[in-house]
């Protein structure tokens, strides 16, 4: 009797360097590609309306690309933990072959989900694929996992890479579910929020178009001196396909390797993303409380309208704005942008980390738990090797670095697109006369600073310097 797997797809949508669809097509006659749409990632605290919409694309050009193969894609909707073994049975499929995930939802949902098949006689069998490295198997030489980003990069960098797998020709599928129309219809998820289309395209296919342009561009030459530049297209725009898994983390690496300091410094940026998955396996806590115990007792401060203030992008500095304005407008905000925004929000006005992961990962469509975490994390100083407490992000001189004569903020801000260079960054500075010039009233169409940067500043220092002292019994 010719034997079945199912492929339970899930942040791997991909059909290039694939070890779990190798491993069922390896294993079965047949393999039956299925997605589960479950309402807990969907409707949970970290939901996004960007996401579900990015997912759907995706799902919907991953499906034709496996029918063309030979396989129609099932979706399922509910518990994986229901749904699977139900239909484990349904079908008589001997295995589930799927790619392991690392955040703390992940592993409990698939330990689940392997019991519960394993009580009806179905083996579970995982394999790696989000990483370049497990985020288990990089450890010290006594075994033990690195909370120091360098220390964890020249043991990651030491470990060979797997060889890159090549997509299959053919998928055979199921009896009755091996032609294009037999696939199931992807669900509306719901409209996103933000323009996103028109910035990265879904799907496989365009993922693969953005990593062969990037790492065929001069932009990546360049990336150790421009990846900073907010008005300057200097990175590769590829973490959305990352975070969904169009794009493998080992064959984004073997084509950026080569000659020179931006394609080195490139691949250490990748190496933070397992930097923050391999923090976040072991420690999950990290999604709850402050890494760094010193600062568990931060007095966050609660202000409902300076909170809204950031969040829509009105807090009167004009790069902080630009960065939420772009995070709202495209599901997407430059690095520098991000370190930015949430310095403001954790350090001049003293809030709570958690509330800006939140809200990050309500628009981000590359928002993923371990980086969002690891970010926030990492700029609010609580984090595992983060940045020094007292080092806080002035947002005047962080634009007129990065964003050197403005284009960045007049991108995004559009009521400050008559003033002219890095004035932009200090709009309250003109006076009544360049203001009518540049057709802007500060504290009319365009807030004027809602804190002032000196005393932020000093009450981030004494806040942190006082609880760090406090923790330490002192
Ligand atoms: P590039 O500069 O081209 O880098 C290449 C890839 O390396 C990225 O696609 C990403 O996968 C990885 N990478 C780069 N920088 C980092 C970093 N600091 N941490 C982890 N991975 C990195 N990245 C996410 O993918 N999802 C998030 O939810 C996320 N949230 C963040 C929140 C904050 C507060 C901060 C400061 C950073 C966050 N980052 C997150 C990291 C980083 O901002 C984005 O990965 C990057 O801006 C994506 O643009 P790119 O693809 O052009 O990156």
């Amino acid at each position: 009797m010719p034997s079945t797997a199912i492929l339970w797809l899930r942040r791997d949508l991909r059909l290039h360097d694939h070890p779990a669809l190798t491993a069922a097509l390896a294993a079965a006659d047949h393999v039956i590609p299925v997605y589960v749409l479950d309402p807990t990632l969907l409707r949970g605290r970290f939901a996004s309306a960007n996401r579900a919409w990015f997912l759907r694309e995706t799902l919907a050009e991953l499906s034709a690309a496996f029918a063309e193969r030979g396989a129609g894609l099932r979706i399922l909707h509910g518990r994986p933990a229901d749904v699977l073994p139900a239909f484990a049975r349904e079908t008589g499929a001997q295995g589930v072959h799927l790619t392991r995930d690392a955040t703390p939802y992940g592993r409990t949902r698939d330990r689940q989900v392997a019991e519960a098949l394993g009580a009806i006689g179905v083996t579970t069998h995982a394999k790696r694929g989000l990483y370049v490295h497990e985020p288990d198997e990089v450890a010290t030489q006594d075994g033990r996992p690195y909370s120091v980003y360098g220390a964890f990069r020249r043991a990651w960098e030491a470990r060979p890479r797997r060889a890159v797998l090549p997509a299959p020709e053919r998928i055979p599928g199921a009896p009755g579910w091996a032609q294009p129309q037999h696939a199931d219809a992807i669900p509306d998820l719901g409209a996103p929020t933000a323009d996103i289309g028109n910035l990265v395209t879904p799907g496989e296919r365009s993922a693969r178009d953005r990593l062969a342009r990037w790492t065929a561009s001069r932009n990546i030459d360049t990336y150790n001196d421009d990846r900073n530049r907010l008005d300057l297209d200097g990175t590769s725009r590829i973490s959305q396909d990352l975070r969904f898994g169009l794009l493998s983390p080992v064959e984004v690496v073997e084509a950026a390797v080569g000659a020179g300091e931006g394609r080195r410094v490139f691949v250490n940026e990748v190496v933070w993303r397992e930097f923050y998955a391999h923090v976040l396996w072991h420690n999950p806590r990290v999604l709850r409380e402050e890494f760094q115990a010193a600062f568990r007792d931060l007095p966050y401060r609660d202000d409902a309208q300076q909170l809204r203030a950031w969040a829509e992008g009105r807090t009167g500095y004009p790069v902080v704005d630009a960065a939420m304005r772009q995070l709202r407008g495209s599901g997407f905000v430059h690095n520098r942008a991000r370190m930015i925004a949430a310095s403001f929000l954790t350090k001049h006005l003293l809030m709570d980390w958690r509330v800006g992961e939140r809200i990050f990962m309500e628009h981000l469509v590359d928002g993923d738990v371990a980086s969002n975490n690891g970010g926030w994390q990492w700029t609010a100083s609580t984090g595992t090797d983060p940045q020094p407490y007292f080092r806080v992000f002035n947002p005047i001189l962080q634009g007129q670095r990065f964003d050197p004569d403005g284009d960045y903020v007049r991108r995004w801000v559009p009521e400050l697109r008559g003033i002219a260079g890095s004035a932009v960054h200090t709009p309250w500075e003109l006076d009544a006369t360049a203001q009518r010039t540049a057709g802007v009233r500060i504290g009319v169409d365009y807030p004027a600073p809602i804190v002032d940067h000196a005393m932020a500043r000093e009450r981030a220092l004494a806040t942190y310097g006082e609880t760090k002292t406090r923790a330490a019994g002192g």
